[in-house]
């Protein structure tokens, strides 16, 4: 059983929305008649550093009750729905009502859109019509199957503007500019689709909304003058064919050699990075602006230098990201033994140590990570053979 009062404590849980989905599914005692009065309480609690488990007592009168661990899983799924549901919408820069797919009310048609190639890709990976993946939900670590035509996919386009990734989703793989340039930008919309989509329960604070924001500046405005070379890309190539698709973007605190990237205030600095598979080969990319060159045009260089470029790729990959699919029987024979480990890098490259002040203002005091976590200490690797 849990107290699902507790969350109110966590100040990066946005909990009105948590109660909506209780008093909708009339679970642990909230129902549309208490609800209101609930928040309104809840709002009146001293700031999270100072509550005392007396100050709960304002609760007593309405009889909650703790809810199942069924409930528990039933309501966070619920809330990941209304998430999706709460952000779909065209990416395109030349989003609107004039050029999108719209329907008969005059609103836009969004349709899941492919972060991973689906006939190219996906479709190299499959084994009996299933990929798979993992997810790290509440910090715990999950591998799971995914039907093809589910997998990787999101809510970020009507299928107009979804053109935009003919040259990555129709033509094979040659390295050109603008495939690069596309491989990139779908990284960028699945990591930030993503995260604007759990911004619905879950509050990153405002830096991380900015970030996209800038971000998606800088890919619309290459994009509407077709200034491809804008992005810079690192070009890896493994000589076998390995059945792992990845699309994501995310940034690093740290390069190989374990000296810290300094990132600016004004606007994150991302890495873009994609792997997939030919018939024989597996290609790595890795991308970013031009003008951030300075962060990260190293990187590529340690990665040629090392000579470990399985481990290398492994780490960025484990460390960072959770759109990462597999062929299933793959997985079972070269991942599944590494889960545990895989639990523990996530958590230590995705979890930072807070506190909670005034206001409930949260600062970062140290992270997780340890700045030498990318010479993999647990010896994972993705590639079997
Ligand atoms: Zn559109």
């Amino acid at each position: 059983m849990t107290n699902y009062l507790n969350i109110i404590n966590s100040p990066q849980i946005k909990h009105d929305k948590y109660f909506e989905v209780l008093r909708d599914f009339r679970k642990g005692g909230i129902n549309l008649e208490n609800f209101e009065e609930i928040i309104k309480l809840i709002s009146k609690l001293p700031d999270i550093a100072e509550r005392k488990p007396s100050d709960f007592a304002l609760f007593d009168k309405f009889g909650l009750s703790d809810i199942s661990e069924n409930d528990q899983i039933v309501i966070t799924r619920e809330l990941q729905r209304r998430s999706i549901e709460s952000n779909k919408k065209c990416w395109h820069p030349e989003a609107s009502l004039e050029t999108c797919r719209i329907n008969s009310s005059g609103k836009i048609i969004i349709s899941a859109a492919h972060s991973i190639q689906n006939n190219g890709i996906l479709s190299r990976i499959v084994e009996n019509g299933h990929v798979m993946g993992y997810t790290l939900d509440k910090a715990e670590f999950e591998g799971k199957e995914y039907g093809k035509n589910h997998a990787s996919i999101f809510w970020g386009f009507c299928n107009i503007h979804d053109s935009i990734f003919n040259p990555i989703e129709i033509s094979p793989y040659k390295g050109t500019e603008e495939q690069h340039f596309l491989f990139a930008y779908r990284g960028f919309v699945i990591s930030s689709h993503k995260k604007e989509e759990s911004t619905y329960w879950i509050d990153y604070g405002e830096q991380s909304i900015n970030d996209i924001k800038k971000n998606k500046k800088l890919f619309d405005s290459a994009i509407l003058s077709k200034e491809y070379s804008v992005i810079k890309t690192e070009v890896f190539e493994l000589p076998a064919m390995y059945p792992i698709a990845v699309s994501s973007s995310f940034y690093l605190d740290f390069d190989f050699n374990g000296n810290a990237i300094n990132h600016s205030e004004d606007r994150m600095e991302d890495i873009y990075v994609t792997l997939f598979p030919t018939n024989n080969k597996t290609y790595f990319l890795i991308s970013y602006f031009k003008q951030d060159a300075n962060l990260y045009s190293d990187l590529g260089n340690q990665l040629r230098k090392r000579n470990k470029l399985k481990s290398d790729i492994t780490m960025l990959v484990a460390a960072h990201t959770e759109n990462v699919y597999f062929n299933p029987i793959y997985y079972k024979t070269f991942i599944e033994k590494h889960e545990e480990e895989l639990e523990r890098i996530s958590f230590q490259s995705q979890f930072d140590y807070a506190s909670v002040g005034k206001d409930n203002e949260i600062s970062i005091e140290f992270s997780f990570t340890p700045n030498d976590y990318l010479n993999n200490s647990f010896g994972i690797n993705f590639f079997g053979y």
